[in-house]
């Protein structure tokens, strides 16, 4: 009989890409997937004709253009003072950081290694790790402040434990994780002899505290695999070019399944993505200011239509519990949104292993225009609470 692969059944279509299906269907405001609607900086418009017109059209050096990979080392070193990275050895450029990720775990880990995912999760961590043939092993974030409990992360290490996944600043909740949690983590790892896969990719974005890259505390240098991308602090999700950095020896793991995987990410894309790690300073004090304003705007219109809000301190993303609005479950509720009053959000269990942990939670997203964000809260006032039965 023809089937697709046991791998491929043990997870389910995106439900963050359906629910932005469903609002383009139904004509919706969409708050569901993460990516901006506003124009990305004309720098890099600029840089990006520029770099086709200059025949940048062939196929990159495969673990990308020496320039981007420059660039790269240099930005580390330039937010990260002391993270100094080889650009020859230690950096990979890859298609956004959703292929750093896969890359790096199909390159790090063999079948049965167990993989700590801190839940909720950005939903390709479970999938990446199914892929790769390893074994996700949950750990919850705890509300109110989505803390980690150091027992159940200790009590999560098993002898097959070869790797954990640390998202600061967090999607879904906009946790940034601190540095008393970040040392846990850190001390887990080297006690334990882990990788520690980060996904930074809101590192600029940040509204209260501060991104520690897990690889700048002590010991965690060589087992880090830091993964960015252009995607959110560029606001280029649609160029695909991301980065993975870690050690000589880790690097030529990522390197060999990322050639296979993709060849390249796109070579004008690469070359245009410079004039974006060169900018200065006052890009990335501009890009924070606009989040906050748009932030200001989302999170009071939430709490007025009678959504618990959790106040991100980074991302873009508000999570939200809906028990003092309705009885109805995340997924009916994300759906009668759409239809009325027009408002695309993800339901919470997306983002969880047991779905019921987020059966009271939607998360809406606000990298958006600001009239966008307006005709958001103009909907809000008119969400209709669920007659409870
Ligand atoms: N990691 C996290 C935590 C995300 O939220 C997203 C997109 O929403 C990605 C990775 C995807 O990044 P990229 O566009 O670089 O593949």
């Amino acid at each position: 009989m023809l089937r697709i692969s046991r791998k491929a059944e043990t997870f389910t279509e995106s439900v963050i890409r359906e629910m932005n299906r469903l609002a383009v269907a139904a004509g919706a405001v969409s708050l569901a997937q993460g990516f901006p609607d506003f124009p990305c900086p004309p720098e890099l418009k600029a840089a990006a004709a520029e770099a086709v017109a200059a025949d940048h059209n062939q196929y990159a050096i495969t673990f990308g253009a020496k320039p981007l990979r420059d660039a790269i080392a240099a930005k580390t070193a330039r937010f990260h003072p002391g993270w100094i990275v080889d650009a020859e050895a230690e950096i990979t450029v890859v298609n956004g950081a959703t292929e750093g990720m896969i890359a790096a775990m199909l390159g790090l880990l063999d079948p049965g290694d167990e993989v700590i995912v801190f839940e909720p999760f950005y939903e390709n961590y479970g999938p990446d790790a199914i892929l790769s043939g390893a074994v996700p092993h949950y750990v919850t974030l705890h509300e109110p402040d989505w803390s980690i409990d150091p027992d159940e992360l200790r009590t999560a290490v098993t002898p097959r434990t070869r790797a954990i996944v640390v998202n600061s600043p967090h999607n879904p909740t906009g946790k940034v994780f601190s540095r008393s949690e970040l040392g846990l983590i850190a001390d887990v790892c080297r006690e334990h002899d882990l990788i520690a896969f980060t996904d930074d990719i809101y590192q600029h974005l940040i509204y209260e505290g501060e991104h520690i890259p897990l690889a700048t505390l002590p010991g965690m240098r060589e087992r880090t695999v830091a993964i960015d991308s252009m995607s959110k602090t560029y606001s280029v999700t649609g160029w695909r070019v991301g980065w993975v950095i870690t050690s000589p020896e880790l690097t030529i793991g990522v390197r060999r399944v990322h050639d296979f995987l993709t060849v390249g990410a796109a070579a004008p894309l690469q070359q245009a993505s410079v004039a974006g790690l060169l900018m200065a300073d006052g890009y990335y004090d501009r890009l924070l200011a606009d989040y906050r304003e748009r932030r200001d705007i989302l999170l009071p219109a939430l709490e007025t239509a009678g959504f618990r809000v959790h106040r991100p301190a980074g991302a873009y993303y508000a999570m939200t519990d809906i028990r003092d609005l309705t009885d109805e479950d995340d997924v009916t509720f994300a759906r009668r949104l759409i239809e009325d009053p027009g408002l695309a959000t993800v339901p919470g269990s997306s983002f969880f292993s047991r779905p019921e942990l987020g059966r009271t939670k939607v998360r809406f997203a606000f990298p958006k225009k600001l009239e966008t964000l307006r005709a958001a809260a103009d909907r809000l006032t008119s969400i209709r609470a669920a007659t409870r039965t």
